[in-house]
């Protein structure tokens, strides 16, 4: 018993050293590779695509691949584009970047602003990469070039996918119904990143367990009696129990979930009537609900279900007419961190940004759709990592000020683009060499 321990320890122990032995060359070769990288990212960030519409930027992310050797599939599950580099025996590590852009009209004032317009349900909206995904991709080919450079550093399958419609949460979700996980090989760990303006260039952010919460999106509609708004009376005002409604939906985080889970049940539009002196027979809401875990989710629905129906009974509408509660089949489930997997990264990354850069952060309410890929029948580990994007003297002059960083999504966002991409690539090289050593 002792004996295997100990061949255990000194397994892992080579291990580490044999990795520690390739951060001066993850470095180098990263550095170099980040000029060519930040370039790429100044024409994405000038040409952004909304969902669904990537064909330029999927054709790029394409021929980045063919040029370093990948077998690549182009247009999978949409305008999804996926790579394979075979170098030997080994495990297989997935890397994903998302490629699309946000309806926002840009302001940064950057010398490579976009000034990009397309076309979003027939209206002609601005177009900016608002979320960051512009560094995403270009931190994923820097990555991708820095591992085809340094073969001699690790063994197994490097497996790419450049996912659209991340910010629809429809991209990774047709990149497995199209087979991802059958058509190539299964990954034994998945990783992804996100740039994040609440940390500093230089620092990643990192937890194991839950990451991103899960969304689901609700629509209620309220039925009443319709007539004159002279005769109340005469009518059931569908307006006053939808706001009944919305002032009750708000105990169930309160009232009914412990306190110690966290969701959120937020109204985001309501709908109902046409003029002053008209009582409607019908008002629509849509809700927006956050959640971790299955248990919270199946409880927010269920009250959501009996405070609908029972504000309308308490108005006397008939059991035919209490509202109808659809809940939207498409969600985003939440992103949990493998928790063997996160602490690797974490001594991985360590390695190559020191331990004092790695930050443990929050699970955050905000949906993305990376934790599909690990909620398939395959169970393969993932790990989402957020990526620091604002530079330590901006943070500095900002926190002097009172304010802080823009947020992402916002037509101010101003990462710190070089140095963003540098730390990303040198942190997602040295997780795939780490988690692929020879
Ligand atoms: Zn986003
Ligand atoms: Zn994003």
């Amino acid at each position: 018993m002792k004996l295997k321990f100990y061949a255990a320890l000194f397994l892992m122990t080579i291990q580490i050293s044999a990795f520690a032995q390739s951060v001066d060359k993850i470095e180098a070769e990263a550095t170099k590779q980040s000029k060519y990288a930040f370039e790429l990212c100044k024409h994405l960030h000038q040409n952004p695509e909304l969902s669904f519409q990537e064909f330029e930027t999927s054709k790029r992310m394409a021929s980045e691949l063919e040029q370093l050797g990948f077998e690549v599939t182009r247009n999978f599950g949409g305008n999804s584009v996926v790579g394979i580099f075979r170098n030997g025996d080994g495990p297989t590590v997935m890397l994903r970047t998302d490629m699309d852009a946000l309806p926002v009209e840009e302001k940064t004032g950057l010398d490579f602003a976009s000034t990009k317009k397309a076309d979003l349900d027939g209206d002609e909206v601005a177009v900016m990469h608002a979320c960051g995904h512009d560094i995403h991709m270009s931190t994923w080919t820097g990555t991708t070039r820095t591992l085809v450079e340094l073969t001699d550093e690790w063994s197994g399958t490097l497996m790419v996918i450049a996912q659209q419609a991340e910010e629809y949460s429809g991209g990774a979700g047709e990149a497995i119904e199209a087979g991802l996980f059958t058509k190539f090989p299964v990954p034994d760990y998945a990783l992804a990143y996100h740039i994040n303006p609440e940390l500093e260039t230089g620092q990643i952010g990192l937890r194991g367990g839950p990451v991103f919460a899960g969304v689901k999106t609700v629509e209620i509609t309220v039925y009443g009696v319709g007539g004159h708004g002279a005769y109340p009376q005469k009518c059931i005002d569908p307006i006053v129990i939808a706001s009944r409604i919305v002032t009750d939906l708000q105990t169930i985080v309160s009232r009914e979930l412990s306190p110690t889970e966290p969701a959120v049940v937020t109204v985001g539009s309501i709908h109902g009537g046409t003029r002053p002196n008209i009582i409607p027979d019908e008002v629509k809401m849509q809700l927006t609900l956050r959640y971790f875990s299955d248990e919270t989710i199946k409880k927010v629905i269920a009250a959501i279900e009996r405070i609908s129906a029972s504000a309308s009974k308490t108005a006397g509408m008939p059991d035919d007419k209490l509202p109808m509660v659809f809940v939207d089949p498409a969600e985003t489930p939440p992103v949990l961190n493998d928790n063997e997997l996160s602490a690797r990264i974490v001594r991985f990354a360590g390695d190559i940004i020191g331990d004092a850069n790695i930050i443990e952060t929050q699970p955050e309410m905000v949906g993305e759709d990376f934790g599909k890929y690990g909620l398939t029948p395959e169970d393969v580990p993932t790990c989402l990592i957020w990526l620091g994007s604002t530079s330590p003297e901006l943070m500095q002059k900002l926190k002097a000020e009172g304010k802080r960083p823009s947020p992402l999504h916002s037509p101010t966002l101003a990462p710190d683009y070089g140095n963003t991409i540098k730390t990303g690539i040198e942190v997602m090289t040295a997780n795939v060499i780490g988690l692929m050593k020879k």
